[in-house]
């Protein structure tokens, strides 16, 4: 991909060390399709940004959802809106996250170690 193309939107998956899981319960999606779009079930690869069939990714601590990158890495293009209902999606948390991280004096601990509501949408709620 050239790397001028929605520079805008290219984000990269983070924490770098949170790896990928599934949405949590307390996640709440726009519409079923979307809801099936992000499952993930593969029993070929482990993690969906290996797995040519997935199209969307969601990183729920942030709020966000993305189009992966296959370029060996793990970032993604931001989308705005639902594909499939066109319903308007949240505004990234990202920065807020971070902010809120830091207000907690957790910005130095591993993420695995961060309590558990700030690596889903719960801290957000
Ligand atoms: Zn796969
Ligand atoms: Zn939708």
């Amino acid at each position: 991909m050239s790397k001028g193309l929605f520079r805008a939107r290219r984000v990269l998956w983070m924490p770098l060390d949170f790896a990928w899981r599934p949405p949590s319960a307390e996640a709440r999606h726009c519409c079923a399709e979307m809801m099936s779009a992000l499952e993930f079930e593969c029993d070929q690869h482990a993690d969906p940004f290996d797995c040519a069939d997935t199209v969307l990714v969601y990183n729920e601590p942030f709020g966000e959802y993305g189009i992966p990158i296959r370029d060996g890495g793990a970032s993604y293009l931001i989308v705005s809106h639902c594909p499939w209902c066109g319903a308007k999606l949240p505004e990234s948390a990202r920065d807020r996250w971070f902010d809120a991280i830091d207000a907690a004096g957790l910005g130095d601990v591993a993420t695995d170690a961060l309590p558990p509501e700030f690596l889903t949408a719960r801290w957000r709620i």
